[in-house]
């Protein structure tokens, strides 16, 4: 199968081109491509991060409220102020599960169970320490109340010991009812500053001097019996008012002991929550910090793909360059100097295997052009053109080349002159064209038994000359019997079809040892030749020393 090759440098430059072209374009595309699928994932990224980081920060923000919010609870000193607590505590809380059920359709990352659970349980927890802390304001208000009446009460009892002392004398139950009512004043200052806290035995001890008291008045008349009556009165309802207060003293301490029960499972509930919030916070950034890592990634990989296929057609370019552009012009250009040297040493046919239509095949087939025309201008200056053989200048040339190398050789060579015999008459008979197909004829037939080494050459008009290189005279002789004798076998005939024959005469001269000139061998032959024509014609003569002088 005859192998496809592409000569044409324009071809593979456009190749080259289009693939460079081709390479460029694909990684530009795909850069763009790629730029554009990362940047829409970039903002889509941004977009579903930015409401989740809103919505987080008001998980956040909610948490923060609520834990605060829990802690204002129980330091309410009004119930006014704790239903404000309640209302913005149970407001964080709707806006914390309005926040949770939105997350929990978005983000399947967020425990939304433990979160659920977590609010209700707040929510639950916030309503307990709500319900007691009102319990607690309204027994405290109703304590208040009682405290009041208490201390008014014992104020009475001081105010009626005062303003009737000079009812009483030393000694009878005056100690007594002072007993008593120092005990009040006690403890109306320990009610006043609860410090050392009023007891049941307080009271117990208090109704014992009372009864005591009640027990030494009784039958008592008149002014002073009525005043220790009030006393006995006052001093029974204070007993009952400070079991009372003592009895809600201590329901408000227990209240106040659940209350703190509850506040602390509630601080570990709104912990928990702040805890899950910022977990949740944590993964989120966590989240978008591996997505732009992974964009950045992308991004970087596409970057390089794109220079990579930039460098890529740039070493293509560069092989363009070396490949098509030098080689493929030296190459040419060293075909094109080896066919003219080929073409101008003789011969060989030329070479030239440039083709297409490049500057270089155009150039190449100038250089063909030219090289026919040196071929045909050369034959033209060395053959001649009648006879085809070389012509007596070229001869020459050839010569003086044998004579050089004989004489570096010391080899002999011999010489050989040639004149046809009679041939004006041959003219004259049959024609002068006839003439010159008769020349034709001879040289064709001298030029058939010559060696390739031998040069014949036309002299000049039907003389030739025969130079045989490398040759003694016994073989030169033998040459020159055997060409006359070609000659002479030589059959033309002439247009009315008559047979004629031709005949020549050599002359042969040997060359002595060291080479002679050309001319001067010549110049012998010529002299034997001669003597040929002397002798009689169609003969072949040998130069002789003793014969006829070349001078
Ligand atoms: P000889 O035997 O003594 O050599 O006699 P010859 O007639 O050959 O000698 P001569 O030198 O007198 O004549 C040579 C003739 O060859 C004269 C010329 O017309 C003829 N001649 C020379 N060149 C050409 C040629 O190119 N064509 C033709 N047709 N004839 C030529
Ligand atoms: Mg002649
Ligand atoms: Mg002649």
């Amino acid at each position: 199968m005859k192998r496809f090759r592409i000569y044409s440098i324009q071809n593979k430059i456009s190749i080259v081109f289009l693939l460079v072209i081709t390479i460029v374009i694909c990684s530009g595309a795909f850069s763009a491509y790629s730029s554009k699928h990362y940047l829409f994932f970039a903002r889509r990224v941004a977009d579903s991060l930015t409401p989740k980081i809103r919505q987080t920060k008001d998980l956040q923000q909610a948490a923060t409220e609520i834990k605060g919010s829990s802690r204002k609870l129980s330091f309410s000193s009004s119930s006014k102020s704790l239903r404000k607590v309640y209302l913005s505590l149970t407001n964080s809380l709707e806006k914390l599960e309005k926040l949770t059920s939105t997350l929990s359709r978005e983000d399947s990352n967020l425990d939304i169970v433990s979160l659920n659970f977590l609010t209700q349980a707040i929510r639950s927890q916030t309503q307990l320490v709500f319900q007691l802390m009102a319990q607690l304001l309204k027994k405290e208000s109703r304590l208040q109340g009682l405290s009041n009446d208490l201390q008014n009460g014992m104020l009475e009892v001081i105010t009626l010991d005062f303003r009737h002392h000079h009812l009483y004398t030393e000694g009878d139950y005056h100690d007594l009812l002072h007993t008593v009512v120092e005990k009040n004043i006690t403890m109306l200052q320990q009610l006043n500053q609860d410090n050392p806290p009023i007891t049941a035995s307080d009271i117990s001890r208090m109704e014992t001097d009372v009864e005591g008291l009640k027990a030494a008045v009784t039958g008592e008349q008149g002014e002073r019996g009525r005043v220790i009556e009030r006393i006995g009165v006052l001093v029974n309802n204070i007993n009952t008012q400070t079991g009372h207060v003592l009895k809600i003293k201590q329901e408000c301490r227990l209240i106040k002991l659940r209350i703190d029960t509850f506040n602390c499972t509630l601080e570990e509930l709104t912990d928990k929550l702040a805890h899950m919030t910022n977990q949740y916070i944590d993964l989120i950034s966590e989240n978008s910090q591996k997505n732009m890592a992974l964009l950045l990634k992308r991004e970087r990989q596409s970057l390089s793909l794109a220079a990579g296929g930039f460098i890529l057609s740039l070493i293509l370019l560069y092989l363009l360059h070396r490949r098509t552009i030098v080689h493929g012009f030296a190459n040419r250009l060293s075909l094109i100097s080896q066919a003219m040297r080929q073409g101008t040493a003789g011969d060989k046919n030329l070479a030239l295997p440039v083709t297409g239509r490049d500057e270089i095949a155009d150039m190449a087939r100038a250089a063909e052009e030219l090289l026919k025309k040196a071929k045909k201008l050369k034959a033209m200056a060395t053959i001649d053109e009648l006879t085809q053989v070389y012509n007596r200048r070229y001869f020459f040339q050839l010569a003086e080349n044998i004579e050089s190398r004989s004489a570096r050789m010391s080899a002999s060579a011999v010489i050989l002159m040639f004149d046809i015999d009679h041939f004006k008459k041959v003219n004259d008979s049959w024609g002068h064209p006839f003439g010159d197909k008769a020349l034709y004829e001879f040289a064709k037939a001298c030029k058939e038994q010559i060696r390739a080494v031998d040069i014949f050459a036309r002299w000049g008009g039907e003389e030739f000359v025969l130079l045989m290189p490398d040759t003694t005279m016994k073989k030169g002789l033998v040459a020159a019997n055997r060409l006359r004798e070609t000659v002479a076998a030589i059959e033309l005939y002439s247009d009315s079809g008559q047979k004629v024959l031709l005949t020549t005469s050599i002359g042969v001269a040997e060359a002595k040892l060291p080479f002679e000139k050309i001319s001067q061998l010549i110049k012998k032959a010529d002299e034997a030749l001669y003597m040929a024509k002397e002798m009689g014609r169609n003969r072949v003569e040998v130069y002789q020393v003793s014969g006829k002088s070349p001078h």
